[in-house]
């Protein structure tokens, strides 16, 4: 058994977070919670300081330290609170973290996230958007930095578990491997035809059959944008081109993904459409530990079905293939539009199946330059962001 191992936890107070939390939970002779940061949901963080006595933790605000200081010294006294990008950084190198679980959403993770990696820290990702925003220079920075990266990410988690693997634990594209298939559910809409999803509601969009996850990217499964931005995190997680990544729909989730071989083999990994297996693997790696997950009764299951993707009805696909193939701030421009589509349509002000048009008129708007540096990237998202919000109010209001 190895010593206890730190654990930072960026965006502690979501649903990856509850479940890395509850992980963690359950193994207390192996992981120890560091630091912990929170984007509002202040009470939840007061409740985690009290239970796992983090060295640091970071909430959105001043006006939020001045207000939950008090609670926290008075639950777990050791716990210096801050507020701020220095303080998310902090969070994220703690001198005692050994691993980082990145787990903001959005390309709000980016900067955090990097902050791990360029302190040489394994990196647990969930946080998919920042390989989409900058995945170039993302894995630069691992390389250069010395850190490891794990991916969260069921799909990813599992493709990552069926490749070979290369010196040093790197799993890539290796010599043998023919290619990834990435399977998805389909999302709630997978039997829709494109004018039915004309009058979808956040709840509806948000209820997905199969796994329970944040708003945001549950709209993003219900596009199939989520699988999208799997393309791209896939292509950056393991070298992988473009025309070696294929998407399988797979409605039941039980198989997580697959790796094809040349020789005819496929490996595939298998389980509970349930967060707290990539993540407890993450977590233990190469050590696999109880992830307090049901087991998997195959027999009760008793059929998987299989289907094409059907790009027609979700050009959020076809757009990732698009973008992937312009390179450059694609990616960044990409992201951005569908983050301000997606709060949009949460906020009632754009209709569920104008999110993929608002994404492609942005992507029209802004010429694609390659990414040198983090500021190129984070510019684009910017102006993307901006033309999103331009397009949306005078192209599509709802
Ligand atoms: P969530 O919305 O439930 O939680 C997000 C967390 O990020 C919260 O702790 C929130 O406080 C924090 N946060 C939000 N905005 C922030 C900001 N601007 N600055 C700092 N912190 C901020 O999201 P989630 O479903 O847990 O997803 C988190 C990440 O994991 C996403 O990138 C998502 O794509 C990825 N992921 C999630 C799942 C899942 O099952 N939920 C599966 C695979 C990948
Ligand atoms: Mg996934």
């Amino acid at each position: 058994m190895s010593a206890v191992r730190g654990v930072a936890l960026l965006g502690a107070t979501g649903s990856i977070g509850r479940s890395t939390l509850s992980v963690i939970r359950q193994h207390p002779e192996r992981f120890r919670l560091v630091s912990a940061t929170a984007h509002g949901r202040s009470a939840e963080l007061v409740d985690i300081c009290a239970e796992f006595q983090p060295d640091l933790a970071v909430c959105r605000t001043a006006d939020e330290v001045a207000a939950l200081e008090p609670q926290i010294r008075a639950v777990s006294p050791g716990t210096q609170l801050a507020q701020g990008p220095e303080a998310l950084a902090a969070a994220a190198s703690h001198p005692a973290a050994e691993s980082v679980m990145a787990a903001i959403v959005g390309g709000a993770g980016l900067a955090p996230t990097l902050a791990a990696v360029r302190a040489g820290k394994r990196v647990l990702l969930a946080n998919k958007e920042s390989l989409v925003l900058a995945g170039g220079l993302f894995i630069d920075a691992v390389r250069t930095h010395g850190a490891e990266l794990l991916p969260i990410d069921s799909e990813h988690n599992a493709i990552f578990q069926c490749l070979p693997t290369l010196a040093g634990g790197r799993r890539a594209l290796a010599p043998g491997v023919r290619s990834i298939l990435l399977t998805g559910s389909g999302g709630p809409f997978r039997t829709r035809s494109r004018a039915q999803l004309s009058a979808v509601t956040p709840d509806e969009a948000c209820a997905h059959p199969v796994w329970s996850m944040g708003r945001k990217i549950s709209v993003d499964s219900a596009t199939m944008m989520n699988k999208a931005l799997e393309i791209i995190e896939a292509r950056w997680l393991f070298e992988a081109p473009p025309d070696r990544i294929r998407v399988v729909i797979h409605p039941q989730s039980v198989i997580h993904s697959m790796v094809e071989y040349d020789d005819g083999s496929v490996i595939a990994q298998m389980g509970q459409p349930d967060m707290r297996t990539p993540i407890a693997h993450a977590l233990a790696h190469p050590d696999r530990i109880d992830a307090g997950v049901k087991r998997l009764d195959l027999a009760a299951i008793g059929t998987l079905g299989f289907g094409e993707p059907d790009f027609e009805r979700f050009p959020a696909l076809r757009l990732a293939y698009e973008v992937l193939a312009v390179g450059g701030t694609a990616g960044a421009v990409f992201n951005a539009a569908n983050e301000v589509a997606v709060a949009g349509f949460l906020e009632g002000r754009l209709r569920f199946d104008a999110i993929e048009s608002v994404i492609e008129s942005v992507l029209q708007a802004i010429a694609p330059e390659p990414v040198t540096t983090l500021e190129g990237a984070l510019d684009a998202d910017r102006r993307a962001r901006h033309e999103a919000a331009r397009v949306m109010a005078e192209r599509f209001a709802s």
